[in-house]
């Protein structure tokens, strides 16, 4: 599962603002001055306090410059501009990034603080992606996907940060620009990929009852005048009508030299060094993937024949130990709760976690930051079974939610298959992966080393890679253990690791198909046949890697890099290894990528 979103550091907007009008009356102030005045920042022995100022300058920028952005993570300062992406923009944005790039360079990096050091880090990767995105990827000009203004203004209505009147006014004034949002979309678009050209028209299309349906129904609870509703109104017809042009100039398009939506081996080893920032390369996790999942089939293997007896003993088993394992996965996923008893189990689950964690002393639990379970709300129905919304960083008051699905609209078929995909095993690995001490855990101690920055360009490979690497941690430690026994039963440790070849094979399948030319049917067969997957999710799958890529490596890569690091500090530090306290430590320098927290946890033991 995602994290649905990953920015959740608490920050205090109003002394925020009120230390940026003086921070931009000083910054001001030292451009116009002689070098006297320059030399005075790089030599001022307090490093941090000049950093955490250009951090805090630099993010009003950014919010600027990004205004959908800014919107999405609840700064709401800009929520009345679209940004046209055209070539100026796009050197504003170079320009940005370059001078910040600058910025960063005047900072002397021994005498960061830790948190600062990684700060420093992420931000300089960022501002390098951006020229390599602009200037190389140029995903601008064949993902035309890429131009879809439909969920930023849907935000608009839905989300309950302003008066209603309030945002209704932004909206007004926002959709203003649609139609040159589009028009620079028609004038950046080359040879798009077939695939993405597609899916522009679906979703595209498919967003347009925003501005009618959606609209109508917010403008009914509205305040605002009659005359001023006319207006709204107006131009959301001029809005549909871009937007439904756009789909259409797609439809139409004469693209007969279409792009791959395979990217190939150089723009994939670059693309995974910026959005990763693993200390492996892209073919060094293949590898490992590949290493990994054949280990896996072994395990799985050596289970189900010491399993077999128990549940299938009438049953010669199959000759093929993949068919066998199947059928053994098979059996045992009929073991799962009802449909009416998915969240109530779920609720339950919670407390036996943390007992379980505080038992075994495997890391310490906030008991003042409670996890709120709930129903998926309505904007969310019919995605994922479960996922975690924590509030963003200025969304201080905000509650950290458990969101799980409800099955609205599933018919009877799906519903099964889901439950039992989602069986009594898999259940609890998804609870740990998900709350505790997965994502959940993860957050509250991120919380304890505030960086906005981290909030904004939080690693998504380590969010990730941490729950991945609880779930193996649980069952070391004896979770889902019988009464006596020190680890997991064998049954559990069986979905385990099926659950665990999941990521393990999203790896594999990425790369294979954007740098070794993997066919759909191909890719169908791994999913089907080396993971254990169903055809409807592995289908899933092909259509989530062939429109994006990197992501879905950095499950394992985070994972891969956590569970070393833990392994190298064991044989480091030998009898004065401890778990609970490399987990904190751990977690200690927050959202930062786990190659950065490898090198400052190393040179400190
Ligand atoms: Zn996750
Ligand atoms: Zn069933």
């Amino acid at each position: 599962m995602d994290l649905q979103l990953s920015f959740y550091y608490i920050y205090d907007l109003s002394p925020f603002m009120k230390k940026l009008i003086f921070i931009i009356g000083c910054l001001y102030f030292f451009s116009c001055e002689n070098k006297e005045t320059a030399t005075e920042i790089t030599t001022n022995p307090d490093q941090n306090a000049h950093f955490d100022t250009y951090k805090e300058n630099f993010v009003e920028a950014l919010w600027k410059l990004y205004p959908g952005w800014a919107s999405g993570i609840g700064y709401h300062k800009y929520d009345s501009i679209l940004t046209i992406p055209n070539k100026q923009n796009r050197e504003k944005l170079l320009a940005f990034a370059k001078a910040n790039l600058d910025s960063l360079k005047s900072f002397d990096l021994n005498k960061l603080s830790d948190n600062n050091k990684t700060d420093y880090f992420m931000l300089e990767n960022s501002f390098k992606e951006t020229d390599w995105s602009v200037n190389t990827f140029k995903s601008y000009e064949w993902n035309p996907a890429s131009y879809n203004i439909c969920g930023e203004f849907a935000e608009m209505l839905a989300n309950n940060y302003d008066s209603l009147d309030v945002r209704l006014k932004n909206f007004y004034l926002k959709m203003a620009h649609i139609p040159a949002y589009y028009e620079a979309a028609k004038q950046n678009i080359k040879n798009p990929t077939a695939e993405h050209t597609q899916l522009a028209i679906d979703q595209n299309i498919g967003g347009v009852s925003v501005f009618s349906t959606d609209l109508s129904e917010a403008l009914t609870k509205s305040k605002l005048s009659d005359e001023k509703k006319v207006e709204l109104k107006a131009r959301a017809t001029e809005a549909i009508k871009a937007i439904t042009d756009y789909a259409s100039w797609l439809k139409q398009l004469d693209n007969k030299q279409a792009s791959s939506f395979r990217i190939g081996k150089e723009l994939y080893k670059k693309k995974f060094e910026f959005d990763i920032m693993s200390g492996y390369t892209a073919e060094q996790i293949f590898d490992k993937a590949l290493q990994h999942k054949k280990e896996l089939h072994e395990k799985m293997f050596a289970i189900t024949k010491q399993l077999w007896p128990n549940y299938l003993k009438d049953k010669k088993m199959p000759e093929d130990n993949m068919l066998a394992i199947r059928e053994m996965i098979d059996v045992l996923s009929a073991k799962h709760v009802k449909s009416d008893s998915f969240q109530a189990a779920i609720e339950k689950q919670i407390p036996e976690l943390v007992a379980f964690i505080n038992k075994k002393n495997l890391i310490a639990l906030d008991p003042t930051k409670p996890l709120v379970v709930r129903k998926e709300p309505a904007y969310m129905a019919g995605t994922a079974g479960a996922s975690i919304s924590s509030p963003g960083p200025y969304d201080k008051n905000g509650n950290t939610y458990y969101n799980v699905g409800s099955f609205g609209g599933w018919d009877k078929a799906r519903i099964e298959s889901y439950l039992r995909e989602y069986n009594h095993y898999i259940l609890q690995i998804l609870n740990i992966h998900e709350a505790i001490p997965g994502h959940y855990t993860q957050l509250v101690y991120s919380n304890q080393s505030p960086s906005i920055i981290k909030s904004i360009f939080g690693n998504g490979a380590m969010v990730e890679g941490w729950a991945v690497y609880t779930e193996l941690m649980m069952l070391e430690n004896g979770y889902g253990a019988e009464e006596g026994a020190t680890t997991a039963t064998p049954e559990m440790w069986l979905m385990y690791y099926k659950w665990n070849l999941r990521s393990t094979c999203n790896t594999i399948l990425d790369y294979s198909i954007h740098t070794k030319n993997l066919s759909k049917e191909e890719a169908l067969n791994f999913l089907m046949n080396d993971a254990f997957q169903q055809k409807a999710e592995a289908e899933g799958k092909w259509k989530r890697a062939s429109l994006s890529q990197v992501q879905l490596c950095s499950y394992f890569t985070g994972y891969s890099e956590i569970y070393d690091l833990r392994e190298e500090l064991k044989k480091k530090q030998g009898d004065k290894f401890n778990l609970k306290a490399f987990h904190e430590k751990f977690l200690s320098y927050g959202s930062a990528p786990v190659k950065l927290i490898r090198e400052l946890m190393l040179k400190d033991n």
